[in-house]
């Protein structure tokens, strides 16, 4: 078996690993991006995205963005707590954009990513489903199957962006987990009232509803219990229709059509620390998290940011990729926002899915503040968008 050689081996092209191959493009860095799964065709993955502005200003300098056959500006925020007083809205005025975000499906960003990196001198297998790695102090190795062969390569850093499925091998680094024992139902929803780009995000003590603008309905993002998720992926729409109007209250009217009804598993996990010898996490490797904040994407694509300018940088100082101190600058520079987007994320979860009514007051009287106190807003709308420095 003939092994090749790369600067940069990328295990998983979901959208944050494909982020990092598009950064990195025509750099003159040699980049290998493996993904298992197949053309984007067969990559029929519904969940919504909320991405944020920050996010949606790097897709665009990608050329990302361009490809996209739909997006849907978020021109407010309508945060409620079901069964507690107060509410709060949070405006673009609020952080100083023109949108607070937009709405993307996975699979359209997923087809857009891999249009655009058709473009570029990256080595992108799909269908290349990654067996074994290993490293040593000078380079990664990797062993793949393609088209039926064996195959291997060696690289100077090798990134692992596959969601945390290979990572959990490495006995240096440590996975801290928590099951939410919530399943997050998606699907697409038609309601009497027409979008208005405003999104509901709405607290309820068995977790968040989400209904999100998405072309002229709304993308919903139901968060329940496991058994109230297999209950509810095997109704019949008129009863599925029903029990969400019953659960999200009567503020779009009734609800008229659904599409086609997925369900997640929903955990906390991230990686300490998100480095190993010759080696760097970034995305659900490195954290997944709840998507009631919508930050998963975010943040990820944050990390493929970063972790290509360390690379850029270290290239145009003529020193070598893939080093101890190359990947400690990336920790370093993760660290605040990476801790932060978990950390804000878990809270909400934990404060407001609770059935005690003193909380669910003070949660309550929390948003209701939120309100009254504009600088407060304005913090916390610029860190939901661009994260931990805002
Ligand atoms: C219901 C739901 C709603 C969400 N909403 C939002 C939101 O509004 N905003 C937001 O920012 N985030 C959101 N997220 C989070 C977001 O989906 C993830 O953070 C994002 O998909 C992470 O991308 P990734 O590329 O790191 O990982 P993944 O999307 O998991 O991709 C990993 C890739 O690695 C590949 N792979 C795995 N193993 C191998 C192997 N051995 N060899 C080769 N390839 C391999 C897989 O095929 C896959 O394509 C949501 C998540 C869920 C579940």
């Amino acid at each position: 078996m003939t092994t090749v050689n790369y600067d940069i081996a990328i295990i998983g092209g979901g959208p944050v690993g494909m982020a990092l191959a598009l950064v990195l493009k025509n750099s003159g860095i040699s980049t290998l991006l493996l993904e298992a799964r197949g053309l984007p065709e067969t990559v029929e993955d519904p969940r919504p995205l909320a991405l944020s502005h920050g996010s949606h200003l790097i897709l665009r300098r990608l050329g990302v963005w361009q490809k996209l056959t739909q997006n849907t500006p978020i021109t407010s925020i309508h945060i409620s707590n079901r069964g507690g007083l107060g509410r709060t809205i949070l405006n673009p005025e609020d952080a100083g954009v023109d949108a607070l975000g937009y709405v993307v499906n996975y699979h359209d960003l997923f087809r857009s990513m891999y249009e655009t990196l058709q473009d570029s001198d990256t080595d992108y297998l799909t269908g290349a489903i990654v067996s074994q790695f290993d490293t040593d102090a000078d380079y990664g190795h990797v062993q793949f199957k393609h088209d039926g062969v064996e195959k291997k390569i060696v690289s100077k850093l090798l990134v692992l962006a596959d969601g945390g499925r290979l990572s959990a091998q490495l006995n240096d680094i440590t996975y801290q987990t928590h099951d939410y024992e919530q399943w997050a139902i998606v699907a697409n929803i038609k309601a009497e009232t027409i979008q208005s780009g405003i999104a509901y995000e709405r607290f309820t003590s068995d977790g968040p509803v989400a209904l999100l603008p998405s072309g002229k309905d709304f993308a919903l993002v139901w968060t329940v219990s496991p058994k109230a998720a297999k209950e509810i992926l095997a109704l019949g729409d008129f009863p599925f229709l029903t029990r969400l109007h019953k659960h999200f209250g009567d503020r779009l009217g009734k609800f008229i059509s659904a599409g086609k009804r997925s369900g997640f598993p929903l955990a906390l996990k991230y990686a300490t620390p998100t480095t190993s010898q010759r080696i760097a996490l970034i995305g659900n490797a490195a954290q997944t998290l709840h998507p009631v904040a919508g930050q998963g994407f975010n943040l990820g694509l944050r990390d493929a940011h970063e972790l290509a300018n360390e690379v850029l940088m270290t290239v145009n100082t003529s020193k070598e990729i893939g080093t101890e101190a190359m990947l400690a600058r990336y920790r370093k520079q993760r660290q605040i926002d990476s801790n932060a987007g978990r950390i804000f994320t878990d809270s909400l979860i934990k404060l407001f899915s609770n059935d005690n009514p003193l909380l669910k007051h003070a949660c309550g009287l929390g948003l209701s503040t939120l309100d009254c106190f504009p600088p407060i807003k304005r913090f916390v709308a610029r860190r939901m968008i661009f994260g931990a420095r805002g």
